[in-house]
């Protein structure tokens, strides 16, 4: 039985996630079982080391990320989000995904904290969207240099404008609601806890627990796909 949320009753709700949002559309996850990293070495892909070292193997290995990612579809999770949006002025989407599943379900208002599968960026001339399935340039037209895939690889920083952006909208929410991360990369493993600290009810929505379960005020055992659409089914 999920007891169902009156959006309106919320000044502003932020919606968290993680891999297993977009595992429910089939996009692998990193870890665990079946994960990329249990197929690939993370020092051959991932890193800004592996890309000086060999920037086609890399960019080779984002391109099929991309094929992946178009090949799945945004789920009733996703959509839900879109609808909300339509409905209420401040619904934020704060993710740790890459896929822009988020986007191409008509979600607006998403902060990338480990940036996009679908940018590119060059050392010099900064970042451009390529959209394409396979990418249009991997050298920047204007300088020659190899474009990095716009991500937040092992040993990066996070984009210090995502990060203030998310402390914001966790700092003024007052629903926050996490779908389908474990909790054990940093910052994001603090998230909820910042958003408690600041007021908000916390509900964790995860099929396994998670490692900071018990931060949250109500945590729903289920799929995305499926505890969403009940959890806002009086509003929608
Ligand atoms: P994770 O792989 O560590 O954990 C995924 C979580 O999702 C697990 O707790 C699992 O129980 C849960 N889950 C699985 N199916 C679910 C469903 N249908 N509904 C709700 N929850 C479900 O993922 P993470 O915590 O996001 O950390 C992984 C890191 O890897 C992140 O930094 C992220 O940037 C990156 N990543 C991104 C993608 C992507 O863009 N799709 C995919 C994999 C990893």
């Amino acid at each position: 039985m999920i007891e169902p949320l009156d959006p309106m009753a919320f000044k502003k709700i932020v919606f968290f996630t993680g891999a297993g949002m977009s595992a429910e559309s089939g996009v692998h996850t990193f870890r665990g079982a079946g994960g990329i990293w249990s197929q690939y070495r993370w020092q051959e892909y991932a890193c800004q080391q592996a890309f000086e070292r060999d920037p086609q193997k890399v960019l080779d290995f984002h391109e099929l990320r991309r094929k992946e990612a178009l090949r799945c579809q945004p789920h009733a999770g996703h959509r839900v989000i879109t609808d909300l949006q339509q409905r209420h002025s401040a619904v934020f989407v704060i993710t740790q995904n890459i896929d822009g599943m988020h986007q191409r379900a008509g979600n607006k208002q998403v902060i990338e904290l480990h940036g996009s599968l679908w940018r590119v960026r060059c050392r010099i001339h900064g970042v451009r969207l390529d959209m394409a399935e396979t990418y249009t340039h991997r050298r920047c037209p204007d300088c020659g240099q190899w474009l990095r895939p716009d991500i937040v690889w092992f040993e990066d920083m996070l984009d210090e404008e995502e990060v203030q952006a998310a402390q914001y909208e966790l700092g003024t929410c007052d629903l926050f609601i996490s779908i389908g991360t474990s909790a054990v990369v940093w910052p994001a493993a603090g998230y909820p806890l910042i958003a408690r600290n600041n007021g908000a009810l916390c509900i964790e929505i995860n099929p396994e627990p998670s490692e900071n379960c018990e931060l949250y005020h109500r945590t729903i055992r289920g799929k995305a796909g499926e505890v969403l659409p009940r959890l806002f089914a009086a509003a929608l």
